[in-house]
C-alpha cells in the first residue's frame, strides 16, 4: 500500500478550543453587528479570519526567543535578521517594522506623492489604503483569467504585460514611483506569479525606469508553486527559487506575520542606498530606531529562524497540502470555490452560492455570517465591503468577485478540523436557496471600512 501523506511535524503544546451552540452564535453575531472582526475570539471555534500572525512557532523559534538581544541600537538579533534577509532575498539593506503595513507606510512615505499612479497585480487592501491615503491611484493590471473563478490557470497572480505597458505609456515616469507585485497575490486568491512573468515585468519596468517592489507576505508559498508548476524549477530547492524570484525585485515590503512564521513583525528590503537613507528617517519617526523598528530583539530572532523554516520544502508541502485537502473536500461536496486552490486559503464563490441575495446586500459577508452561525467558523469577506467606496465618487465599488476567504493559520489546525469546516460549509450550501436577503450597513469608517463596519439584517 502506498503510504499517505502526513504532516512533517508533531505537536508539543496545545491550546483548548471553546465550543458553542447555534443559539449562542446567532446572538453573538447580532451583538457584533454582523461584522466578524467584532467577535471576541472565545466565541469562535475555528478561526479562519486570517493566516496573519496566527501561526504556531516551532521549538527552534521558541528557543531563539530566549536568545533575543534587547539592545536599543545594534542588537545582535537585528544582525541575525539582516543577514538572513540578505541570504534568502538578497537585499543589502533591511529595515525592521512592526508589521507589513508599517513597512508600506515607511517606504511609501519616501516613494509616493499625490497624483501618482501605482500599477501592479491586485493590490492588498492595506497597500491600496496606503496608496490612496497619499491621494495616489492603484491600478490593477492582473491578467483577466484571474477573475474567472472556474478557470484553471497555474499563475493567476500574473501581471498582464500589455495592461502594464499601457500604464507606463499613459503616464510620465515621474508619476509612477513603482510597480507593486504581490507574491502570492492575495486579492486574486493566493495565486502565484510565475518567474516568467516576474522576468517580463522586470524587463518592461527597467525599460521605463520604474522600480519593481515585491509585496512579499507569502513569498515562500509562491516559490513552492513555482517548484510544482514551472518545469524549469522542478529540481530546485525553495531557497534557490526564492533567490531567483528576488533577482527581479528592486525592493520589498514584508509582513512577517505570514511567511515569516511569527506573530508580529515586518521589514523593508532594499538595494538602493539612497532610498534606504530616506526610509531610515521615516522608520525612526514611525517605527523605532533602524535596528529594531517596532520589533523586540526576541521577535527579530524568532523571525530569522522563521524565514529559514518557511523556505524549506517540507514545511511548505505540509502547509499547502492541508489547504488542498480542504479544497478537495469542498469540491467533492459541490461547493463552488476558486480554482486552482491557492496557497494560504480557500476562496468560496459567494456569487454562485447566493445569487438570490442582491449584491448590494453583500453576498460574501452574508455567507460568512451563515458559516459562523452554522459551525462557529470565522472566515472573512473579500468582496464589496472590502472593495470600499471609490475615493473620488464615494460610490460603493462592486468587484467582479464576491469571495468568502477561509484562511488557514500555519501549523495550527489538523485535518479533522478541515473535515469539520467542509461539513459546516456543505450544510450552508445545502440550504442556500432559503437565504434570500443579506445585510445593510448602518455605520462605516471613511477608509478601510471592513474592519469596523456595522451592519444589520436587510
Ligand atoms: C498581510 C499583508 C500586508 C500587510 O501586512 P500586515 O502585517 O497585516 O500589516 C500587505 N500585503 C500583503 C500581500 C499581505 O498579505
Amino acid at each position: 500500500m502506498e503510504l499517505p501523506f502526513s504532516e512533517s511535524y508533531k505537536i508539543k503544546m496545545i491550546e483548548q478550543l471553546k465550543r458553542s451552540t447555534r443559539e449562542q452564535r446567532e446572538e453573538w453575531i447580532k451583538e457584533a453587528q454582523y461584522n466578524l472582526f467584532k467577535l471576541s475570539s472565545d466565541k469562535v471555534f475555528i478561526d479562519l479570519l486570517t493566516d496573519s500572525g496566527t501561526g504556531a512557532m516551532s521549538d527552534r523559534q521558541w528557543a531563539a526567543i530566549m536568545t533575543g538581544d534587547e539592545s536599543y541600537a545594534g542588537a545582535r538579533s537585528f544582525f541575525e535578521l539582516k543577514s538572513t534577509v540578505q541570504k534568502i532575498m538578497g537585499f543589502e539593506y533591511m529595515l525592521p517594522t512592526h508589521q507589513g503595513r508599517a513597512a508600506e507606510n515607511v517606504l511609501f512615505s519616501v516613494l509616493i506623492k499625490e497624483g501618482d499612479i501605482v500599477p501592479g497585480n491586485s493590490h492588498f487592501d492595506t497597500t491600496k489604503g496606503h496608496i490612496e491615503f497619499r491621494k495616489a491611484k492603484a491600478v490593477d493590471c492582473t491578467i483577466d483569467e484571474a477573475f474567472d473563478t472556474t478557470l484553471d490557470h497555474p499563475f493567476k497572480g500574473n501581471i498582464d504585460i500589455e495592461k502594464l505597458e499601457k500604464v507606463y505609456k499613459e503616464y510620465p515616469r515621474e508619476k509612477i514611483p513603482c510597480c507593486v507585485v504581490t507574491v502570492t497575490c492575495n486579492s486574486s486568491g493566493g495565486q502565484p506569479v510565475s518567474i516568467a512573468n516576474l522576468r517580463e515585468v522586470s524587463q518592461l519596468s527597467k525599460k521605463y525606469g520604474v522600480p519593481v517592489l515585491f509585496d512579499s507576505a507569502r513569498f515562500s508559498e509562491n516559490a513552492y508553486f513555482l517548484k510544482m508548476r514551472e518545469p524549469e524549477f522542478k529540481n530546485w530547492t525553495i531557497k534557490e527559487i526564492v533567490r531567483e524570484m528576488y533577482k527581479y525585485a528592486d525592493m520589498a515590503t514584508m509582513s512577517s506575520k505570514k511567511d515569516g512564521l511569527v506573530n508580529i513583525g515586518g521589514f523593508i528590503g532594499l538595494h538602493s542606498e539612497e532610498i534606504y537613507r530616506q526610509a531610515c528617517t521615516f522608520n525612526i519617526m514611525f517605527e523605532g530606531y533602524i535596528t529594531y523598528g517596532g520589533m523586540s530583539g526576541r521577535d527579530m530572532a524568532a523571525l530569522a529562524v522563521g524565514l529559514d523554516e518557511s523556505t524549506e520544502f517540507e514545511y511548505l508541502e505540509t502547509r499547502i497540502k492541508q489547504i488542498e485537502y480542504l479544497g478537495n473536500k469542498l469540491i467533492e461536496y459541490g461547493v463552488p470555490i476558486q480554482y486552482p486552490i491557492g496557497g494560504h486559503a480557500i476562496f468560496v464563490d459567494a456569487n454562485k452560492i447566493l445569487p438570490n441575495v442582491p449584491k448590494e446586500q453583500f453576498r460574501a459577508q452574508t455567507l460568512g455570517v451563515e458559516l459562523y452561525i452554522e459551525g462557529g467558523i470565522r472566515g472573512v469577506e473579500i468582496g464589496a465591503i472590502l472593495a470600499d467606496r471609490d475615493p473620488v465618487t464615494r460610490e460603493n465599488r462592486f468587484p467582479k468577485l464576491e469571495l468568502l476567504r477561509l484562511a488557514i493559520p500555519r501549523r495550527v489546525y489538523t485535518n479533522n478540523h478541515m473535515d469539520y469546516i467542509a461539513a459546516a460549509l456543505k450544510n450552508v450550501f445545502d440550504r442556500r436557496h432559503q437565504i434570500k436577503s443579506g445585510l445593510e450597513i448602518t455605520w462605516e469608517a471613511p477608509i478601510m471600512r471592513h474592519f469596523t463596519v456595522e451592519m444589520k439584517k436587510a
